[in-house]
């Protein structure tokens, strides 16, 4: 199938490792240039050049904390001197661990801005690039907790649920300018970042890292293994190209069957 994606900008936050690496690289798979988007921007930067080596599309790296008003303004006008984008993946987030009676404010605020705002904030800058181009498309990444909450991350449940609420508001709003806003919830997703995780956690107990992940997958997941990066942006990349033209206002979960209501 032709996503018809050659010559369209995806801007991804969070861009230079795990799923946004994978969205980055499967966006550019198909002629789609891209910007990445991490507040590490030595990180970001190796992995734009080498999508340019391996995939012959235009690839630009920033480094901007999109949790702040001020990277969130550096993306934009980043996006601005690239000429324009259609396309915009709001991916930067990252998990929480603590209780409600314990969490300081602070940390619930750090949450609103990076998981919430960011969005927000983006959206204003780059949809009126979109709105030249004649229409585009923003995916959110929120997270099976929006809606299936893990007793152990209050914050990003909550921070992740708001975000869905965001993305179907945004979706009746920007409708209007033929941009369509979607969510994805992904359950468990293999990333470096879980597998550092599973390493730490399992050595004490002897290191076996690849029996902890496969202990996590059994308890969560009725399919009984974690998705692979490549197998969530394949998914993210079919929705925001125009083979999805009537896809908007939704929220689609690729969690192998971990969400337990209808
Ligand atoms: P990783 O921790 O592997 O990667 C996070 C990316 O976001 C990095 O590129 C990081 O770069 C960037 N980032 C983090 N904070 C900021 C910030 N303030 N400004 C700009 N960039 C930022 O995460 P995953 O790939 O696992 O997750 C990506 C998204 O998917 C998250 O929103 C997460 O909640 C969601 N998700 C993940 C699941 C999973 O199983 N992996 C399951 C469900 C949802 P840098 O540190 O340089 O800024």
């Amino acid at each position: 199938m032709d996503l018809q994606l050659t010559g369209k900008t995806a801007v991804i936050t969070g861009g230079s490792v795990g799923i946004g690496l994978g969205v980055a690289r499967a966006f550019a798979r198909e002629g789609a240039d891209v910007i990445l988007a991490a507040r590490d921007g030595a990180r970001a930067v190796g992995e734009a050049a080498r999508i340019r080596a391996d995939f012959g599309v235009r690839a630009l790296a920033v480094a901007a904390d999109v949790a702040t008003p001020e990277g969130c303004a550096a993306l934009v006008s980043a996006t601005e001197g690239f000429g324009g984008c259609d396309i915009l993946v709001n991916n930067a987030g990252t998990g929480s661990n603590e209780t409600i009676m314990d969490a300081p404010d602070d940390k619930w605020m750090d949450y609103w801005y990076l998981h919430v705002m960011a969005a927000v904030r983006l959206a204003r800058g780059l949809v009126p690039m979109m709105r030249t181009r004649g229409g585009g498309a923003i995916l959110n990444n929120a997270s099976i907790c929006a809606v299936q909450p893990l007793w152990y991350e209050p914050i990003y449940n909550v921070t992740k649920a708001a975000l869905l609420m965001l993305s179907k508001t945004m979706s009746t709003e920007f409708i209007r300018d033929n941009i369509r806003v979607n969510t994805v919830n992904p359950g468990l997703i293999l990333t470096p970042d879980w597998v550092k995780t599973a390493k730490q956690l399992s050595a004490p107990t002897g290191g076996d890292w690849e029996g902890y992940l496969q202990s996590v997958a059994d308890e969560h997941a009725p399919i009984r293994r974690f998705g692979t990066v490549e197998e969530l942006a394949d998914f993210f990349v079919f929705l925001c190209s125009p083979r999805a033209s009537y896809c908007t206002g939704a929220t689609f979960h690729v969690d192998g069957g971990m969400l337990k209501s209808v």
